[in-house]
């Protein structure tokens, strides 16, 4: 698994809402121009982590316990097991032919990614991407059909196609 981390502008601040960005356009759009957009293409989840503030992290965490995290992950895991067949398969190893047979989309899930692709320019690799990954949400979710909600989440994991910085 690749992990890798990256500050929004060169400042550090542009989506940070305490502090200040005094960045230009022209400086954030020129440093995000300095990662090449085919590797940004080959990473399946793009993800702003914002600033924790300290109250937050002193604080009990409320999100989901790594108990049932694991439970969730167990579950999403026998789906895509029971899916191909074929002992350690994952929706991240799925061929195109595959992303077609197993990421079928109702209407109204086929206008939004169409929106989705048109509005952010997506390449077919992420078009690819966006299902595989709404493909785990809904396993995730224990659904046999990714719904529109999965599939605005997995096209929210595209962030950095867009030209948000521009
Ligand atoms: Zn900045």
């Amino acid at each position: 698994m690749l992990v890798a981390a990256l500050n929004p502008c060169p400042c550090g601040y542009l989506t940070d809402s305490k502090r200040e960005c005094h960045c230009t356009p022209r400086q954030v759009q020129a440093y995000m121009g300095k990662i090449s957009g085919p590797l940004l293409d080959r990473i399946d989840i793009h993800l702003d982590v914002p600033a924790v503030p300290y109250r937050e992290l002193r604080g009990q965490a409320d999100g989901t316990p790594s108990v049932k995290m694991r439970d969730q992950v167990s579950v999403a895991r026998e789906r895509q097991a029971a899916r191909f067949s074929t002992g350690r398969a994952t929706n991240a190893r799925m061929s195109h032919r595959q992303v077609k047979r197993f990421c079928a989309l109702d209407d109204a899930g086929e206008m939004l990614l169409k929106q989705a692709m048109q509005e952010m320019g997506l390449s077919a690799r992420a078009h690819d991407k966006i299902l595989r990954v709404a493909r785990t949400i809904a396993d995730l979710d224990n659904s046999e059909n990714i719904a529109a909600n999965h599939l605005s989440e997995a096209v929210q994991y595209r962030r950095l196609d867009r030209n948000l910085f521009a």
